[in-house]
């Protein structure tokens, strides 16, 4: 009987680990060790802002398929501070985490994208993304506000064609966006990707200085930042499934077999590898089998 009893309480004692409160669609993290700034993630989307004591730098409003997602955004900032929101900085053109910046502009910000971003947002010309109204060139700009430096760095094509690495020298922080997935498999985005120049892109990544980095999906596990680390091991993981590729494309195997046939046995169990599989060959193949 007491035996019954003890079993039972252990059981309802273990009911909290065993169904933990859902994840809540919106939550802002303050990053440790760093001044003032912040990770905004609306589901399985993230953005870094910036508050300083003359206003705030946000970035990429991550609000595709939600349509309060911007204004979500926003009233989340006006919990932290009543300061302007000043800038808005958009990653790359891809709507998933840049849709929403109309919440940003109506509440006054100045939005900045790389220069092709603009042209790429200007011929789809979504009424809830704003255009950028300042472009960022090649060769790159520093954002010096409220007593932060933010520099702003194209790296060549690789994810995109606009995509902008933002440095924050002071905090040894970087947030990048797609590019370098922090601990899963490469997702089924970029349709859009440039391998070959994507490895240059890494190469200078790595190469900056940061100890830090916060990604544009919630990194696993446990929603970690990214390491210099993450980087080398993502150039590791491009250059195995490119040999791979090459060698089904070679074999006149892309798209199919290929595509349907090809298992990358190192990252067999790796969190996104079952979703991630099939777009990574025809990325490749789409490369080694084609050409760009
Ligand atoms: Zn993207």
């Amino acid at each position: 009987m007491h035996r019954i009893i003890a079993a039972a309480a252990a059981l309802v004692l273990c009911l909290p680990a065993l169904g933990q409160a859902p994840r809540p669609a919106i939550q802002v993290t303050k990053v440790d060790g760093a001044d003032g700034v912040y990770i905004f993630r609306n589901g399985g989307h993230q953005a870094m802002f910036i508050v300083t004591p003359d206003g705030v730098i946000a970035t990429d409003p991550v609000a595709y398929g939600r349509p309060t997602g911007g204004a979500d955004y926003v009233a989340e900032i006006r919990k932290i501070t009543d300061k302007p929101i000043k800038y808005l900085i958009y990653s790359h053109h891809h709507y998933d985490h840049i849709a929403g910046g109309k919440a940003f502009k109506d509440a006054g910000a100045t939005i900045i994208a790389h220069w092709r971003a603009k042209e790429r947002l200007a011929v789809v010309q979504d009424p809830a993304t704003p255009l950028p109204d300042m472009v960022v060139e090649d060769s790159g700009t520093v954002l010096r506000f409220g007593g932060k430096i933010v520099e702003l760095s194209y790296v060549g094509l690789n994810h995109s064609d606009s995509t902008l690495v933002m440095r924050l020298p002071q905090d040894e922080l970087i947030f990048l966006v797609d590019l370098v997935p922090v601990g899963t498999f490469p997702g089924l985005g970029m349709i859009d990707f440039h391998p070959l120049e994507a490895m240059e892109s890494l190469k200078k990544i790595a190469a900056m200085h940061w100890t830090r980095m916060i990604p544009g999906h919630p990194g696993q596990p446990g929603d970690r930042l990214g390491t210099k680390q993450d980087v080398e091991d993502h150039i590791a993981l491009q250059q195995y499934v490119s040999d791979v590729v090459k060698a089904q494309a070679r074999a006149g195997k892309c798209w199919n077999p290929a595509e349907a046939e090809t298992q990358f046995e190192k990252y067999k169990d790796m969190p996104g590898y079952a979703n991630g599989r099939a777009y990574t060959v025809r990325r490749y193949c789409g490369f080694w089998g084609r050409g760009t």
